[in-house]
C-alpha cells in the first residue's frame, strides 16, 4: 500500500488524484487550504474553456510562451484527444467554438467541477481541508506539516497552482524556482485619452510591440485579435497575449512598453483613401461623424481629442494634414504601457524549473517519489484552454506514474 499526498485540489491535483487512484493499493489524500476545485469556477467566464481544438502536440505546444519543448513529451502522452475522451467518460460532452476553443456542452464550469468531484468520491479519495506549510523528507518518508497536523506519506504530488505556496514547498525540497511574473493581464497605459471609452471593444485589431526602441519578437499569428479599452488602459485577448510574451520585460513609467495598434486592420494608405472618399461624399457632416463610420463614435471622439483636432469642423473643410493625422492615429495608435494591472492576472509565469522534472513521469529528478503538475511548474499558456490542458496533461502523467509503480 502506498500513501500519497496531493498538495492542492485544483484541476491539476484532482486529475492526478483520479489517475493515481486507478491502483486500488494507493491511499490518496488531497489537501486544500480552501475549497476543492473552486479555481475552476471562474474559468472561461464561468463556461470553462477546458481545451483547444489542436490535435498535433507540437502545434499545441506553440501556444505556451514558457514550457514549449518540455510539453512535446507531455502532450505526446496526454493531449487534446485524451482530454476530450476523459471528459466524455465522466459525463462531460464538449463542443468546439468557432475560434477553436472547447467548452462543455452545458457551458457550465460548475458541471465540470461536479463531474470531477464525483470521481474523487467514487474512488474513495480522502479530502483534508488544511494548509500545507512545509514538506520535508526523512529517509523514504515525506513529512507533511499543515497548519493543524503533521502527516507521513510515501509519495507527494505538489499541485498548488501559480498563486499558492507550492513553489516555496518545492524550494524547501531543493528545487530551483524561476522568477514568478504575472501573465495574461490587462495593461495600464500612460495616455489617459481613452479612459472615456472604457468598455468599448474592437475586433481584429493588429499590433506591433516595441521596448527600448527594439521590436519584440512575437509570432505574427498572435498579433491580431480583439481589444477592450478599460478605465486604466487596454485589455482583451490580444492584450493578454502581448502581456504573456512581454512578461519578463522590465517596463515602467520611465521605460514604457510601446504597443502600436492598427484599429481597423487596414494599411495607412488604404484607410486614408477610404476616409478621404467618405469625407468628400458627405461634406456637410461633422468630421468626427464621418470617422464614426469606421469606429465606435466615442472612440472616434477620443482620437480627435488625442490629436488635438476639432472634431466638429465640416468634413468638406477638413485639411489633408488633419486627415492624415487621424488616419495615422487609426492605423498606428501608439500607446505607452507602464505596467500590467496587478493582482488581476489569469496565470503566473515562472515556477518549478523544468530542468529538474522528468516529463515522462512528472517526477522530480532531485527527490524520489516527489511529483509536480499544473501551474506550479514553469509552464504557462495563452488564453484558449491551454492552461487547463497543461493541468489535465501533467496531472494525468503524475497520477498515472504513481498508479503503475
Ligand atoms: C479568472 C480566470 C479564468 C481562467 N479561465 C481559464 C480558461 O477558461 N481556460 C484555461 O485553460 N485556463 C483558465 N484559467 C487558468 C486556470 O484556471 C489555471 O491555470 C488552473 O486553475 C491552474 O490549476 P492548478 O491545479 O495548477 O492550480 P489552482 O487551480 O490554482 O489550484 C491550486 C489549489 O491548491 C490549493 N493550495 C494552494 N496552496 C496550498 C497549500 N499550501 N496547502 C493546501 N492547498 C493549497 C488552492 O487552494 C487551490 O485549490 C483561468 C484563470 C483565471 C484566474
Amino acid at each position: 500500500m502506498k500513501k500519497i499526498c496531493i498538495a492542492g485540489g485544483g484541476p491539476a491535483g484532482i486529475m492526478a488524484a483520479v489517475f493515481a487512484a486507478k491502483n486500488p493499493q494507493n491511499q490518496i489524500f488531497i489537501f486544500d487550504k480552501g475549497i476543492i476545485l473552486n479555481t475552476l469556477l471562474p474559468t472561461g467566464g464561468g463556461r470553462c474553456n477546458l481545451a483547444y481544438d489542436e490535435y498535433n502536440f507540437k502545434e499545441l505546444a506553440k501556444f505556451y510562451p514558457r514550457g514549449e519543448k518540455f510539453l512535446y513529451s507531455v502532450f505526446s502522452r496526454f493531449s487534446t484527444k485524451d482530454t476530450l475522451e476523459f471528459f466524455k467518460n465522466i459525463g462531460i460532452k464538449t463542443y468546439v467554438q468557432a475560434d477553436s476553443r472547447i467548452f462543455p456542452v452545458s457551458d457550465s464550469a460548475k458541471d465540470v467541477k461536479q463531474a470531477l468531484l464525483k470521481q474523487i468520491d467514487k474512488k474513495n479519495i480522502k479530502k483534508v481541508f488544511e494548509k500545507i506549510e512545509t514538506i520535508t523528507k526523512n529517509g523514504d518518508i515525506f513529512l507533511v506539516k499543515t497548519d493543524k497536523n503533521t502527516y507521513k506519506f510515501d509519495a507527494v504530488i505538489i499541485a498548488c497552482g501559480g498563486r499558492g505556496n507550492g513553489q516555496k514547498l518545492a524550494k524547501g525540497l531543493g528545487h530551483t524556482i524561476t522568477e514568478l511574473k504575472p501573465s495574461l493581464c490587462a495593461m495600464v497605459t500612460k495616455e489617459k485619452d481613452f479612459t472615456a471609452v472604457s468598455g468599448i471593444s474592437l475586433k481584429n485589431v493588429r499590433a506591433e510591440v516595441f521596448f527600448e526602441n527594439k521590436k519584440i519578437k512575437i509570432p505574427a499569428n498572435m498579433l491580431t485579435g480583439d481589444i477592450l479599452f478599460t478605465h486604466k488602459g487596454v485589455s482583451g485577448p490580444l492584450v493578454y497575449r502581448i502581456s504573456a510574451y512581454c512578461a519578463y520585460l522590465d517596463f515602467n513609467k520611465q521605460k514604457p512598453l510601446k504597443i502600436i495598434f492598427n484599429l481597423t486592420g487596414m494599411d495607412f494608405k488604404d484607410f486614408d483613401d477610404l476616409f478621404l472618399q467618405s469625407l468628400k461624399s458627405e461634406p456637410q457632416k461633422e468630421a468626427v461623424n464621418v470617422l464614426a463610420r469606421f469606429l465606435p463614435k466615442n472612440l472616434a471622439n477620443a482620437i480627435f481629442c488625442k490629436e488635438n483636432i476639432n472634431a466638429f469642423q465640416k468634413a468638406g473643410q477638413f485639411t489633408k494634414n488633419d486627415r492624415q493625422k487621424i488616419s495615422k492615429s487609426v492605423t498606428a495608435l501608439s500607446l505607452n504601457i507602464i505596467s500590467v494591472e496587478k493582482g488581476e492576472e489569469i496565470v503566473t509565469a515562472g515556477g518549478v524549473d523544468l530542468k529538474e522534472i522528468n516529463p515522462k513521469t512528472m517526477e522530480s529528478k532531485l527527490v524520489e517519489n516527489l511529483y509536480f503538475c499544473g501551474e506550479v511548474l514553469d509552464i504557462d499558456g495563452l488564453t484558449g484552454g491551454f492552461n487547463l490542458q497543461n493541468c489535465w496533461s501533467t496531472g494525468f502523467i503524475a497520477g498515472n506514474s504513481l498508479s503503475t509503480i
